[in-house]
Formats: C-alpha cells, structure tokens, sequence
C-alpha cells in the first residue's frame, strides 16, 4: 500500500472477533487509495465485551464510521443514536456512518445481497422468493427484500432455536412493509416444493455447504429446481457449493455469496464517503 498518512488522516475501522481473516480492509483500503480518499481502514479484535468503548472511540477519534461483524451486530444496536430502517427492522447493525458525533446504525448486508442479484439479471421486485434459513444473513436480506418490494417470502427453517426466534421477527417485519412471510419447517418436502414452484429465487442463507458441512446441502429433492429459477447461496467458500452446482446441473442461474459481501461493503463505502466504490477495481481481489 502507498497511501500516505498524514496528519489528515481519518480511520474507518472494523470491529469483530475472529477478525484476522476478513477481507474487507482489502476491499476499503483499495477503495479509499484508488480514489485518492484520505483515510485508511484497519481491524481490531473486538467482542461484545468492549464493544461499548470502541463505539464510543468512535465519537472520541471522530472517525469516519466502522464496520461490526459477529458477535457485535446485535448489541451495537443499543448504542446508536438512530437506526436505519433496514437496521431498526433486522435489529443488527453492519455499518455505522458518524456525522459530526451523531452515530448511525446502518445494515448492508440486506441491500449487498440485493444488489448482487443485478449481477445475475434477477428481478425480484413483485415476486416470492423462498430462502432457506432465517438465522442473522438471512433476516438482513427477508428486511431488505420486503422493503424492496419483494411480494412475498417464505422461509425454511429446521426446528432449532431458530425457528422459535424468527416467528415473532418475521410477522414485525411483513407488518411493517408491504410483504407477506410465511415460516415453515424445512422438513416439510412438499410444502417446500409448492412454495419453490411459485417462487422466481431459493436462496440458501445457512451455513450448510461450508466447512464444517462442506459437501452437504439444505435440501435433498433437487428435482425442484427448474431452468427459470434462480438459485443463489450466501457462502464464498467454496465459490460453488453442492447446492449451487446441482442447481447450475439443472439449468438454473446461479450466484454465489461474494457479491453480497463485496456490494454490502460498497454500500458502507458510499455511507461513509458520498462515493461509490470502483467495484471493477475491488472485485478481483477478493474473486
Ligand atoms: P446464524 O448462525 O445467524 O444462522 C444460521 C442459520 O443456519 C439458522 O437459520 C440455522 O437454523 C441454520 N442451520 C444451521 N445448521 C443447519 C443445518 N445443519 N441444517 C439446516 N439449517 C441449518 O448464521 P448467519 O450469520 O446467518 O450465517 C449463515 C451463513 O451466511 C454463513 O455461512 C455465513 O458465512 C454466511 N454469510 C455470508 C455473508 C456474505 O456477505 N456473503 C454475510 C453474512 C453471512
């Protein structure tokens, strides 16, 4: 890197745990060089137990913002002196923006999975989609996708601590836009089938497919899958899971989950700087 710092600098920064993996102080920092933007970007390993303090360094360093990942998205929220819709309906925060002292809580991840869909030439607005999960990555998206205007979503889920959550989270958000959500046990074969038949995207938003489930898939009947459906997944490792590859065996469109993360990134980009992100520039570091 040969930004040069100087006395102008500012900091945008990352706060979560496990950290040292992340790829988006790549993603910024290339951003902030490529535009000439006066600021760098850098991880700390924080957890929720001194999440407080490095929000309020926030304030205190006059910092552009920051991101949060795991396990810091939930309880940002108190923290914030407003949300975002997105944010206030998801009730996770992903991005921060500071305007003169006055902290923001914003959630991209809804709107980095949306905007990936362009990349595939999916069009979801009046139409249903069914996603498989209903853990954090996929609230972000079922909140974006209804305030989109998405006409409908259903969900599937396992019977796990999950399922019993997300009922009361799902009936908030479909009464606080204009979509209707359904929930149902991922068990339920056939329901699934007739919801997927309907429906112009699946969506798998669990961690099935990824270490330590690599290889495995969410669902077993893939002769539900039709050319004209579109199939997406929210993992990156691997680029094609098994679910994305019966899916692309069966004509479908497919998309993995980097798009999503490199889109919900441009979104806090433009947050925090009122410019878009080079994407042409950022993209081939992290595909
Ligand atoms: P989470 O722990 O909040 O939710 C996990 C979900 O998976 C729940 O719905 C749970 O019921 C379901 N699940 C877990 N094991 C299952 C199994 N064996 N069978 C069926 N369902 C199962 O996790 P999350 O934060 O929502 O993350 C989910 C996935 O999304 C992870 O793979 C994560 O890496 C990915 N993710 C991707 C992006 C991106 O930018 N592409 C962003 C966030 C998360």
């Amino acid at each position: 890197m040969n930004n040069k710092i100087t006395g102008h600098t500012r900091l945008a920064a990352l706060f979560a745990t496990p950290i040292r993996h992340s790829v988006s102080p790549m993603i910024h920092n290339t951003a902030f060089q490529t535009l000439g933007i006066d600021a760098v970007y850098l991880a700390f390993e924080v957890g929720t137990d001194r999440l407080k303090q490095a929000i309020d360094s926030i304030k205190n360093l006059d910092m552009i913002g920051a991101n949060l990942s795991m396990p810091n998205k939930i309880l940002a929220v108190e923290y914030m002196d407003e949300l975002s819709e997105a944010a206030r309906l998801i009730g996770a925060v992903n991005t921060i923006t500071n305007d003169q002292g006055k902290l923001t809580g914003h959630n991209t991840d809804g709107t980095g999975f949306m905007r990936s869909l362009q990349d595939i030439e999916v069009d979801l607005i009046g139409k249903k989609m069914t996603i498989i999960g209903a853990g954090g990555a996929a609230t972000a998206i079922i909140v974006q996708a209804a305030l989109d205007g998405v006409k409908e979503i259903t969900v599937y889920n396992r019977k796990d601590d999950f399922y019993d959550k997300i009922k009361e989270k799902l009936a908030y958000i479909s009464e606080n836009t204009n979509c209707t959500i359904n929930l149902h046990d991922l068990s339920d074969e056939a329901a699934l089938a007739e919801d997927v038949a309907e429906s112009a995207l699946l969506l798998n938003a669990t961690g099935v497919g990824m270490k330590p489930l690599e290889g495995q898939t969410p669902i077993q009947d893939f002769s539900i899958i039709r050319p004209d459906l579109a199939v997406c997944d929210v993992i990156y490792t691997p680029r094609e899971t098994e679910f994305l590859k019966q899916a692309r065996l069966r004509g479908a469109k497919t998309n993995n989950g980097l798009g999503m993360l490199l889109y919900q990134g441009a979104a806090a980009f433009e947050k925090w700087t009122g410019q878009e992100m080079p994407i042409e520039i950022v993209k081939p570091i992290i595909e």
